[in-house]
């Protein structure tokens, strides 16, 4: 690669957080090397209007709804996960649509979202000590030594299963399943088949009412037929993303192919930060994770290096306090990017700050805490007279018992039943259409 993008080595030397320990560093270069062959995911092109997109998002003139997995697996890969996935978060986009009456932009957190950052290196069960699982782009699950190994070779799975992926997705969006009247009717069933389902029966109506409307006077627009859908996730394994950041033949500008938005999580988004070094390179839509501990000043020094030109769509601010910390943390950092006058995107994950460990053991989170931190960003933005841009949401298209809460009341001892997850909790589909609907009320007011 030419340009301005620093070489892995000087990546490396920054020291960088959160990376796979490998043995064999022959077998790493072999496998970057063999990456930087393969094909884009996706075209810097498709980067740019995802760019576009998140401008207007900034502007407060779109929202975004960005959601998938906490960390995908090789085997999940198969066409009914991923259809599912693509299915709860078109439901959602319909409803979201109609509430804010502006355009929403979806983007998934699939296709590629395979590192995960730890709090510890190592992991004890039953007073044997492994490595953690770091997901499946570094080592398996299964707790057995062999398992655990950090293996470069997973990296090229990863992108192959990204690929898949991808592929599928692109099929879906664009080759008739996604159409708006098939996706209302799925919303239709859900309001009718669901306990708390009547509580939304008035807003699936009125979408009804428009939709009839619409065909009434013989329009047939081509987005009821197709959706624009993007990929998304953390950048952390550099030498994926490294191997990944092309020089765009038409603008000869580097881009991250690896998907179209990439995101720095809380644990790697410091300054001096190989992470934050390479995202500043790339011309690639950006994200990055904002805690309860980020200062105005964190905020500003990232939004300084990350997006110098202050081009809009460029960087979005992922803000994930906590339910009982937004309301305080939040005001500060946005009053402070507003009146310096930078542009972002300002969007609640209201899923990081609330997580919990239930007494049978698992790592959990309540639906009510999740609602109550989006509800906490929305009365943070009208106050100030900013736009609470969107939410990013770890969710599934299956019914998973992860998230307690929500109308079918999973209570902890339910958690067993179907836990599927190999790292965070991830709310069901029932759960994640009543989030729509709740955001949509809040997008109403
Ligand atoms: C995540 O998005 O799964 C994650 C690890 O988030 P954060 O970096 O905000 O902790
Ligand atoms: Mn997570």
């Amino acid at each position: 690669m030419s340009s301005n993008v620093p070489d892995l080595s000087a990546l490396h030397a920054l020291g960088p957080a959160q990376q796979p320990t490998y043995a064999d560093r022959a077998a790493v270069d072999e496998t970057v090397a063999r990456l930087r062959t393969m094909p884009p995911l996706v075209f810097a092109g498709e980067c740019d209007d995802l760019k576009t997109k998140l401008a207007a998002v900034a502007r407060g003139e779109a929202f975004l709804l960005q959601g998938g997995d906490c960390a995908e697996t090789l085997s999940g890969v198969t066409a009914d996960n991923v259809r599912n996935k693509l299915r709860v978060l078109l439901q959602m986009a319909v409803v979201l649509t109609y509430a804010a009456s502006v355009p929403v932009v979806k983007v998934g957190r699939l296709a590629g979202q395979y590192a995960k950052p730890r709090s510890s290196d190592l992991e004890t069960r039953d007073g044997v000590t492994l490595p953690a699982y770091r997901g499946d782009a570094v080592n398996g699950y299964d707790f057995t030594p062999e398992s655990r190994v950090h293996d470069p070779a997973r990296l090229l799975d990863v992108y192959n299963a990204s690929a898949a992926t991808l592929n599928l997705v692109r099929a879906f969006t664009t080759g008739g399943y996604a159409d708006l009247r098939q996706v209302h009717a799925w919303n239709t069933d859900f309001v009718r088949d669901s306990p708390a389902g009547q509580r939304y029966e008035k807003v699936a109506h009125e979408i009804e009412r428009a939709m009839a409307f619409i065909a009434a006077i013989g329009a047939d627009p081509d987005e009821f037929h197709r959706v624009d859908f993007h990929s998304s996730h953390e950048a952390l394994v550099l030498e994926y993303e490294h191997a990944m950041t092309r020089i765009d033949s038409r603008t000869q500008q580097p881009y991250d192919v690896s998907g179209h938005f990439v995101w720095i999580g809380e644990r790697t988004r410091q300054l001096d930060n190989a992470h934050v070094e390479l995202l500043s390179h790339i011309r690639n839509p950006i994200g990055v994770k904002l805690g309860p501990t980020t200062s105005a000043d964190d905020a500003l020094a990232l939004a300084d290096k990350l997006n110098p030109d202050n081009e809009p769509g460029r960087l979005t601010f992922i803000t994930r306090f906590g339910a009982s910390r937004i309301r305080d943390g939040l005001p500060h950092l946005v009053e402070k990017i507003t009146a310096e006058g930078i542009n972002v995107a300002w969007v609640c994950d209201p899923m990081h700050g609330n997580t919990f460990e239930a007494s049978s053991g698992y790592k959990t989170r309540a639906f009510d805490a999740v609602i109550e931190e989006v509800q906490g960003f929305f009365d943070v933005h009208h106050g100030l007279g900013t736009w609470p841009g969107g939410v990013h949401v770890e969710l599934t298209g299956d019914d998973v018992t992860e998230c307690v809460g929500g109308s079918e009341e999973l209570l902890e001892m339910d958690l067993g039943n179907r836990y599927e997850s190999v790292c965070d909790p991830r709310l069901n589909r029932v759960q994640s259409l009543e989030l729509a609907f709740l955001v949509a009320e809040m997008l109403r007011r």
